[in-house]
């Protein structure tokens, strides 16, 4: 008897679960169809970067970040490689016209035409005026993470000396206990990444965003997405963002 329960109640867990990804599916399948065109906001150790390379490969759109943009001109040593090397190292914005210009070439190439999602992009009321001018914004993409949450996985992160791979040393522990699993390397903390500093990039970010905050509030759709937990699987938090997505999409 128990055993023909427990069956029965497998079968009816397993009906649902092909239904909910079934109804993932539907709806990655509608929003791919719509152009889409994001900008994502959120504080450094939000996994802001996670999130956007998820979302663009789930709904076929080009994921644009412009610090992967300027590292790739600096490492190819290009003429502006060498213009702007500079500005980075010094951990300061790359001047407006420069970043814009980038910027543009990306949203022109044809891989961009299905939409994108900004990651980096805008810093500055300027470079904001100049994607308006550019294209057109579908929605703004707000992640809300408790300062606890980003100095408890900023600070337990650790990096590999050798080839950089990330480790956490709560979360995504090494086998042995400072070593690198795919290298064997040493890890070490960033100096950027101790609480004190983790603070103060926190205070930098809230002051140069909050004018573009503003800027979006009254133009664009705001998702706002809550972190509340260290440990939220990436997954879990990129479902949320396009069930907001189907949402504002069958709103329209
Ligand atoms: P971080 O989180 O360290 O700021 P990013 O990868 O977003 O990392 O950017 C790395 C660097 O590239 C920045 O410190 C800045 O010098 C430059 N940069 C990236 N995006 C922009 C932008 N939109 N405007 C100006 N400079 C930028």
């Amino acid at each position: 008897m128990d055993e023909i329960l427990r069956e029965g109640r497998e079968r009816e867990r397993l009906i649902k679960r092909t239904f909910i990804l079934q109804r993932q599916k539907v709806v990655t399948e509608a929003l791919q169809k719509a152009k889409m065109r994001f900008i994502i906001f959120g504080p450094p150790g939000a996994g802001k970067g996670t999130y956007a390379s998820m979302l663009a490969s789930k709904l076929k759109i080009k994921q644009i970040s412009t610090g992967d943009l300027i590292r790739e001109e600096i490492k190819q040593d290009t003429d502006l490689g060498k213009k702007i090397n500079g500005f980075v190292k010094r951990g300061e914005l790359v001047p407006d016209e420069i970043v814009i210009e980038i910027l543009k070439e990306e949203i022109d190439k044809p891989s961009s035409k299905n939409g994108f999602i900004l990651d980096g992009y805008p810093r500055t009321v300027e470079q904001a005026n100049a994607l308006d001018k550019i294209e057109e914004i579908d929605a703004v993409i707000r992640l809300v993470v408790p300062e606890w949450v980003i100095v408890e996985r900023l600070s337990s992160r650790r990096i590999c000396k050798n080839c950089g791979a990330v480790y956490n040393i709560r979360y995504l522990k090494p086998k042995r206990e400072g070593i690198c699993d795919v290298c064997g390397g040493d890890l070490y903390q960033r100096e950027d990444d101790k609480p004190e500093v983790i603070k103060e990039r926190l205070r930098v970010y809230e002051v140069q965003t909050q004018p573009l905050l503003s800027y979006y509030s009254s133009k664009v759709p705001f998702i706002d997405i809550e972190c509340e937990s260290v440990d939220i699987p990436p997954e879990t938090i990129v479902k949320d963002i396009l069930q907001e997505l189907q949402k504002m999409d069958s709103m329209k």
